[in-house]
């Protein structure tokens, strides 16, 4: 088993119904422990579409990493998301943040998510349930990503 931290966001169609139903299909495979609240954030990189539900959970999973991915991607897929351009807007977006404290790096998947310390809809529910937890890589802590974060804003 692995505690895992997934990151779900949401800016299409009924965002908190997605967020639900991305909920309940994750919980098939992964053992939820604790969940962040709702935040809605406007959207970074790609600024003229909708304003995002975001969220992170944390659970235990005994799939290995590259399952865990298809099987995000299965439930995205399932839940209606068709490809649009990079960071644009989607139905439903899962997003590996960490795999225990494992560092992964292969075409399909990197771990800890490369963007996660620059990205406040991450961070800001992350510190919420996990505040603690460091950062692998760098041995932070959500708490000090984030507030590295707002300093620099
Ligand atoms: P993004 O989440 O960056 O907006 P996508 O959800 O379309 O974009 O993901 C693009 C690709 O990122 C996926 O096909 C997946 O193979 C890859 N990827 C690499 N690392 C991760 C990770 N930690 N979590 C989720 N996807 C990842
Ligand atoms: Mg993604």
């Amino acid at each position: 088993m692995e505690r895992v931290f997934i990151a779900l966001g949401s800016n299409l169609g009924n965002r908190q119904d997605n967020l639900n139903r991305a909920l309940a299909a994750l919980a098939a495979t992964v053992a939820i422990t604790a969940r962040s609240s709702v935040y809605e954030t406007d959207p970074a990189y790609v600024l003229d579409q909708p304003s995002f539900l975001n969220m992170v959970v944390a659970g235990d999973t005994a799939l290995p990493a590259r399952s865990l991915l298809s099987e995000l991607k299965r439930i995205e897929v399932d839940i209606g998301r068709v490809p649009t351009r990079r960071n644009g807007p989607r139905v439903i977006d899962l997003d590996i943040l960490y795999y225990g404290n494992q560092v992964i790096e292969t075409g399909r998947l990197v771990v800890p998510h490369p963007r996660l310390s620059e990205r406040l809809f991450v961070l800001e529910p992350l510190a919420e349930i996990a505040p603690d937890m460091r950062h692998p890589g760098s041995d932070l802590t959500a708490r000090a990503m984030l507030e590295r974060l707002r300093e620099g804003e």
